[in-house]
């Protein structure tokens, strides 16, 4: 693609770190860049721990197991989101049950939640740079004694009432994959503020291994660790973790002023943004009745825009976990797409890309079609 979806460009303190790592032998799950990684994590986003993990995914599963969601258990995940949070419930052998998004902020809607007494935890994805309504999700989860996970893989930076996301319910968690806004290539971590649950997230990031017990195994874990390279590369980034969120927040600011005109005519509409948030874009999204249309047209022009996800309830291998229509989640997920977004993407290049967003979109479309009789 001439315009892909992502471009990084990785700050030359991360290189510098890494270069550091290994330079120093530290390659593998144990070093000094992780414990300083974790330290600086846990102070940006208002917690007492962090414990580093290999990915954003693994670090939802991690935090399920300390919290003994199982087997027979539901957890409740939005329809609309990327994976990880069903795919990580069904992981540790509980079921995804799933709840519609609200209109205003795509976040699950803490309103027509599927509770039943099974349900041992809910997952608040914020999504695409958006938090969830945590207030009121905070709220349900004491009401009914039901664990409030956060997934904050696609936030960094984002604010509910002034307050960052990853502080949110007992447990939240990050990813630093490669095209999210704070990125160790591949990575994860979990952040709370309980000493005991930090204790068994670390216990079940290493093998169950007491800490202080060598091949004691005290709980049934696995190798979660972030490498003190991959570790490194974050520590680079944790100096300029503002001026990444602003980046994305300007390019989104940019293709607002470009796209202002038509966002203003109807059909095409901006991801909306809630009064009590501060947004920190991921990637610029969308909505159009024809997205199918536009995608294709923009993906002729190299133009690597991309339809948002699937929405979860209508993947066949979590149909057990439907309850109700999801008619939110089904039309956004029919309706919106991802634009191009980077830190530093140039103006042409946001120009260029809206420009074709502009073609596509008032191109006329075809409304009916026609076929040749068969003979
Ligand atoms: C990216 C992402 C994750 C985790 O991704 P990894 O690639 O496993 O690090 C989890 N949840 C959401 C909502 C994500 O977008």
């Amino acid at each position: 693609m001439r315009i892909p979806l992502c471009n990084l460009h990785l700050p030359s303190a991360s290189i510098q770190e890494a270069e550091a790592a290994l330079a120093d032998g530290w390659i593998s799950g144990t070093g000094p860049a992780i414990t300083r990684f974790e330290a600086l994590l846990a102070q940006k986003v208002k917690r007492r721990y962090a414990v580093a993990v290999t990915n954003g995914t693994h670090a939802l599963e991690v935090a399920l197991q300390a919290l003994g969601v199982h087997q027979g258990d539901e957890v409740i995940v939005p329809a609309l989101t990327f994976v990880s949070p069903a795919a990580a419930a069904r992981q540790v052998g509980a079921t995804p049950v799933f709840a519609d998004v609200d209109e205003n902020t795509w976040t699950i809607n803490p309103f027509f939640l599927p509770i039943t007494r099974h349900t041992q935890a809910i997952i608040g994805v914020d999504l695409l740079g958006h938090p969830v309504y945590w207030e009121h999700l905070e709220h349900i989860g004491r009401e009914h004694a039901i664990d409030i996970i956060e997934d904050a893989a696609e936030a960094h930076g984002a604010l509910y009432r002034g307050k960052p996301v990853g502080s949110f319910g007992f447990v939240s968690t990050f990813s630093f994959h490669a095209n999210k806004t704070i990125t160790t290539g591949e990575g994860g971590a979990v952040v709370l503020d309980g000493a005991y649950f930090n204790e068994q997230v670390r216990l079940i990031a290493n093998h169950g291994m007491k800490p202080d017990k060598r091949y004691w195994h005290e709980v049934v874990g696995s190798n979660y660790r972030m490498n003190n390279v991959t570790a490194a590369i974050g520590v680079g980034q944790m100096a300029n973790w503002d001026q990444q969120v602003a980046a994305r927040n300007k390019v989104a600011e940019c293709y607002d002023i470009e796209l202002g005109d038509l966002l203003k005519q109807g059909d095409l509409r901006r991801r909306p943004v809630a009064d009590f948030a501060t947004e920190a874009v991921m990637l610029y999204t969308l909505t159009h009745p024809n997205r199918d249309k536009i995608v294709e047209r923009l993906q002729k022009n190299g133009i690597d825009a991309r339809p948002l996800w699937t929405a979860l309830v209508d993947l066949p291998i979590y149909r057990d976990g439907v309850r109700g229509n999801y008619p939110v989640a089904r039309r956004l997920a029919a309706e919106g797409f991802l634009l191009p977004t980077w830190a530093g993407m140039p103006y042409e290049t946001i120009a260029e890309v809206a420009n074709a967003v502009r073609e596509a979109v008032t191109e006329r479309m075809p409304v009916c079609s026609t076929s040749t009789p068969s003979a």
